[in-house]
């Protein structure tokens, strides 16, 4: 086709993850389409959206799936993550038991996910500088310790949203190809 929007090297899943409110669909939306919502959305289940990216000369077509509400679905969790290469495991700067919950959804990847899956710690909204109650190093700590890879973000401003896809991308990429 002519826009090549068709035309792909790899395609890959990726799972975002984390709990509600933390910014999953906005990384999506701002990631995918350059939009930022400040309502918080009323679809319930499973959507995903699709990017192209280029690395190393090759494109790859990304399938980046949203819980949508599935917190509280567990019926579609298995489905949910398989086949996923990659995850963004998310969570909320400026809510401390986001973040405490973190150890749930890492455990909950590891029980469903790919053992190769390659998993990146998101800490979100980092706009919100006054209202910071987790801090970098925290969060930093916390992916060393299990060897992932770590990145703060905000969606409302755009900061490092493109760099915490392509990051996961680059490692999985190491990885797959
Ligand atoms: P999800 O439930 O994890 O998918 O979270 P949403 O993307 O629906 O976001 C929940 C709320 O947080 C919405 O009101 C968003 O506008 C807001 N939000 C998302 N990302 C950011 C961000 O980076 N900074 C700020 N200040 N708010 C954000």
């Amino acid at each position: 086709s002519a826009g090549g929007e068709e035309q792909y090297d790899f395609i890959w899943k990726v799972v975002l993850v984390g709990d509600s409110g933390v910014g999953k669909t906005n990384l999506l939306s701002r990631f995918t389409r350059n939009e930022f919502n400040m309502e918080s959305k009323s679809t319930i289940g499973v959507e995903f959206a699709t990017r192209n990216i280029q690395i190393k000369g090759k494109t790859v077509r990304t399938q980046i799936w949203d819980t949508a509400g599935q917190e509280r679905y567990r019926a579609i969790t298995s489905v949910y993550y398989r086949g996923a290469v990659g995850a963004l495991v998310v969570f909320d700067i400026s809510k401390v038991s986001s973040f405490d919950n973190l150890d749930k959804w890492l455990g909950e990847l590891n029980e469903h996910a790919d053992p190769h899956c390659c998993i990146m710690i998101v800490g979100n909204k980092v706009d919100l500088k006054h209202l910071r109650a987790v801090s970098s190093e925290e969060g930093r700590s916390l992916a060393e310790k299990h060897n992932y890879s770590f990145i703060e973000t905000s969606a409302l401003d755009n900061t490092n949203v493109g760099e915490a896809f392509n990051n996961l991308l680059v490692d999985i990429f190491k990885l797959q190809v």
